[in-house]
């Protein structure tokens, strides 16, 4: 069969899967102007929606941005921050100045240290091997922090094109739709057009009469907690508003369950209070560490749930780390999921999550 694009953005269209790239419904194929999904929700309801690639696709894609003279705004996920980092984004962009934003900043506690928060985020970006110019703070949903980050990305472009980047479920869609609507607020400016072999996917929204902001597709970065859980799983893992944080007073060996999705093993130390930051649907248990793997194997899928049973066909079986916490106040961060703040340090602490989701441990931002 020949291979029809899009005449938006230049992907090969098709009309087998609408989460993929080029889905075009079959009614729309004998249309004048044939325009995948995605392009057509962009230039009707000036809307972006985000569609998945392969991994290999991806790669290919964003290494086109090197050989580009462009800034990159790069999207990260702050409850996710370790599970949706592009690694290699280095290489895939060239030298092309990077500027990191984290988004879904309305979820975090009011006493929220930002400035202890960006830190880390520039800390953790330079351990990936990322140099980044700058590290702002959004909520794309409510529309915070956009000021900063237009004035920032205006001087740091001079003019240059734009290329939004970020693993899926991030909030690049939300961000680049709040930025059409703040910019614009008129339909018709928008247009998408596609350039032969090169940008294949990428949806172009012009800034000026020289230049444009480029949407790529979302990478799916498989070690994301998102794609090992059902969509109402994902509903009740992910905060939807401002978490609440919830206090735990310890002594050694007594354990956390954080619904059935990890656990937290208090070892050794002084008793103290840890304060738990996690979607307010998640349901915390408590029980003694000698009981734990038993109280697991009777109730996960049940009394420790979230995952629901179709979710634990999928999930990967825990596997646990033991961390020495020195006597500072600490996070421990679980992508995905949310952290523990160890108040005075001087534990030891086991952890089991998901084989593939990686924990991270960072000076407390609370
Ligand atoms: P994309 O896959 O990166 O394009 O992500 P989307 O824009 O589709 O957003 C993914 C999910 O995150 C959706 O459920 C959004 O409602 C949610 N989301 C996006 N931005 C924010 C934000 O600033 N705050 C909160 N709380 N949720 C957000």
């Amino acid at each position: 069969m020949e291979i029809v694009h899009c005449e938006g953005c230049g992907v090969p269209l098709q009309s087998e899967d609408k989460r993929k790239a080029g889905f075009l419904p079959k009614s729309a194929w004998d249309n004048e102007q044939v325009i995948c999904q995605r392009c057509f929700r962009l230039k009707h309801y000036n809307e972006v929606q985000d569609v998945e690639y392969t991994d290999d696709d991806y790669l290919r894609m964003i290494h086109q941005i090197s050989d580009t003279n462009s800034l990159v705004v790069k999207i990260v996920d702050i409850f996710d921050f370790n599970g949706s980092f592009i690694s290699g984004l280095q290489r895939l962009t060239g030298n092309n100045p990077i500027i990191l934003i984290g988004n879904k900043v309305d979820l975090l506690p009011k006493s929220t240290n930002r400035n202890k928060l960006i830190h880390w985020m520039k800390k953790t970006a330079s351990d990936y091997g990322l140099k980044v110019q700058d590290v702002f703070l959004i909520s794309a949903a409510k529309g915070n922090g956009f000021e900063e980050v237009e004035q920032a990305i205006e001087e740091m472009r001079q003019e240059k094109d734009v290329y939004v980047v970020g693993c899926t479920n991030v909030g690049k869609s939300t961000f680049i739709n709040q930025l059409i609507n703040r910019s614009s607020g008129v339909t018709d400016a928008i247009t998408t057009s596609y350039f032969p072999g090169t940008t294949l996917g990428f949806i172009q929204i012009p800034l000026d009469d020289k230049s444009s902001l480029f949407d790529t597709p979302g990478v799916v970065n498989r070690s994301q907690m998102v794609h090992y859980v059902t969509d109402k799983d994902l509903k009740l893992i992910t905060p939807k508003k401002e978490i609440k944080p919830k206090v735990y007073q310890l002594q050694d060996k007594q354990t956390l369950f954080f619904g059935g999705f990890a656990r937290f093993d208090f070892e050794k130390g002084m008793k103290q209070s840890f304060v738990c930051y996690f979607s307010n649907q998640l349901m915390i248990h408590r029980t003694k560490l000698e009981q734990a793997d038993a109280f697991y194997e009777k109730h996960v899928g049940e009394l420790l749930q979230p995952p629901s049973k179709e979710t634990l066909e999928k999930l990967p079986a825990l596997t646990k780390q033991t961390v020495k916490i020195g006597h500072e106040k600490t996070d421990i961060v679980i992508p995905g999921l949310g952290w523990i703040t160890v108040p005075e340090g001087g534990v030891t602490i086991t952890i089991h999550v998901p084989k593939g989701i990686q924990i991270s441990i960072r000076s407390a931002l609370i």
